[in-house]
């Protein structure tokens, strides 16, 4: 079993997007993971959590609600989330390995775009992203074990932007250049 460990959070623990670590692919984890891994893992826990309890600003660091391990400057395939929808669920989970294994038809986009706390320049544009994916992985809050996820919404859209951090891929990367908005197209669900 992962053993968490409650951290102060520091806003220098993230890595920020010219940092070529945030570039490289991720390897795949095996458990147990190394002491290092280990406290980079409680860092992106302690970090999001803090968010999560709105204490950003006691530790002043950026509020999140989801970090990849990359972002750390750990190189496993490794990605935390947790936050509340809009109907109040919370949803906090801890994944190692984590692929996507299937998608909706049905794409979407969050209408004030996407950000980043690795990210801290302004880039205005729409993401589009699958409504709904289903996500296999294994679940570091759960003795590491097989897990099926299947999300929709802003947690689909949280779960593609955190697993595109593992192939080293960032949110700007996927606006449109010569169309940065996708008002205009009706086939797209707004968040
Ligand atoms: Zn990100």
């Amino acid at each position: 079993m992962f053993k968490l460990q409650d951290l102060k959070p520091s806003s220098n623990w993230i890595l920020e997007d010219s940092n070529e670590f945030l570039s490289k692919k991720c390897k795949d984890v095996t458990f147990p993971l190394n002491s290092k891994d280990s406290l980079l893992v409680n860092r992106m826990v302690s970090y999001i959590d803090a968010c999560y309890e709105n204490r950003d600003s006691e530790f002043d660091i950026r509020a999140g609600i989801a970090v990849a391990a990359p972002q750390v400057g750990c190189d496993k395939k490794i990605i935390y989330i947790h936050f509340s929808d809009q109907y109040g669920k919370e949803h906090r989970h801890l994944l190692a390995n984590p692929e996507i294994v299937a998608t909706s038809v049905a794409c979407c986009y969050l209408k004030d775009g996407e950000g980043c706390l690795s990210v801290s320049k302004d880039h205005p544009g729409h993401v589009k992203r699958f409504n709904k994916v289903r996500v296999k992985a294994l679940d570091m809050l759960n003795d590491n074990k097989p897990v099926t996820i299947n999300a929709e919404g802003l947690f689909a859209i949280c779960l593609q932007h955190e697993i595109d951090h593992l192939s080293g891929i960032l949110y700007y990367q996927r606006i449109d250049k010569k169309h940065k908005y996708l008002d205009e197209d009706k086939s797209l669900i707004v968040y």
